[in-house]
């Protein structure tokens, strides 16, 4: 494989939260053809292996996690084909968009504000009220389940809420069919939705957004609110004053606050209203 190989690397400066004990392996591929090595060498070797997009929904624990993490930060090319934008999986989601505004191609200004990479996009499904990130997905390449790298058409999209459907397969790109339009028509909508997550969410904070589920006809922020959550505090990890479904770390936090808090939190949701409450966050290494 190509690339950088390191060893016990802490992950906390990869992750939004900025928060996660060490890796014992970070792997970080130049190309594609690198990555399907790293995805073979991690079987050959029986070693586990994590796929890190931008860290904005993953909590890792404080003594870090065993086993390999493929970080794709390289794969960072746009190309655009007519209305297809085709972007490698470790493309930021802001930086794609603003591309997508420049040139004059609507759809994926509904995912403003949504600090991802593409693959960690892809693979969470991720969105808003707006749409998701499958909406407007043609293909994807792939690393497959036996490391091969494959590309995917929509007969291969098996997306849910919040979740990509993709098993084992490791993302490496994305390609998007988009609508063309006057990009200060695409401007003014994506101003208007960071406008309005800007007065509702601690967007400038570090969090891993939204932490559980919103259970069937229910909003979970809500819940946690009415239940008396707001700005409770555990070590250095607080639930938001201004969306209680989100915690921010006030700069000491560590991964034991995190899951502490979530635990407090779970269960006076629960004792209000007899709702168990599932997490949306993801955790590696507890
Ligand atoms: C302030 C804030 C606001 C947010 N707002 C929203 C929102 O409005 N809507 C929403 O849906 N989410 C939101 N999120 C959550 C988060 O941004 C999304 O879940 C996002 O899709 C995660 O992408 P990521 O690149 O950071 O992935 P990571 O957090 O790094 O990883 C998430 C999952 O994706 C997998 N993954 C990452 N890259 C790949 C790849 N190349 N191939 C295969 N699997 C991969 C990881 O293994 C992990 O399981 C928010 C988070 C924050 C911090």
């Amino acid at each position: 494989m190509r690339g950088a190989v390191r060893e016990q690397v802490p992950l906390g400066p990869f992750m939004h939260l900025r928060i996660g004990g060490p890796a014992d392996w970070l792997l970080e591929p130049y190309a594609e053809e690198d990555a399907a090595a790293a995805v073979r060498a991690c079987r050959d070797f029986d070693l586990p292996l994590r796929v890190l997009g931008g860290g904005s929904n993953v909590v890792v624990a404080d003594a870090g996690v065993r086993g390999a993490v493929l970080h794709l930060g390289n794969l960072n090319r746009i190309v655009r084909d007519g209305n297809r934008i085709t972007a490698g999986a470790g493309v930021t989601l802001p930086s794609l968009l603003r591309a997508t505004k420049e040139v004059g191609l609507a759809g994926l200004e509904k995912l403003t504000g949504i600090p991802a990479m593409v693959g960690g996009a892809v693979a969470m499904n991720a969105g808003t009220r707006d749409g998701e990130t499958f909406e407007h997905l043609l293909s994807l390449t792939v690393v497959d389940e036996d490391g091969r790298i494959a590309v995917w058409g929509k007969d291969r999209f098996r997306p849910i809420y919040r979740d990509g459907g993709l098993g084992r397969a490791v993302v490496l790109q994305a390609t998007f069919e988009l609508v063309p339009d006057d990009p200060k028509a695409i401007f003014e909508r994506f101003s208007a939705s960071l406008k309005k997550r800007n007065a509702s969410q601690p967007v400038s904070q570090r969090s891993v957004g939204c932490v559980f589920r919103n259970p069937a006809g229910a909003a979970a922020g809500q819940l946690i609110e009415v239940a008396g959550c707001k700005t409770l505090r555990i070590g250095g990890i607080e639930v938001s004053g201004l969306h209680a479904n989100y915690f921010v770390n006030e700069g000491q936090g560590s991964a034991a606050d995190f899951v502490a808090l979530m635990v407090e939190v779970k269960k006076r949701v629960h004792d209000r209203f007899g709702i168990e409450l599932e997490p949306e966050v993801k955790f590696w290494g507890f």
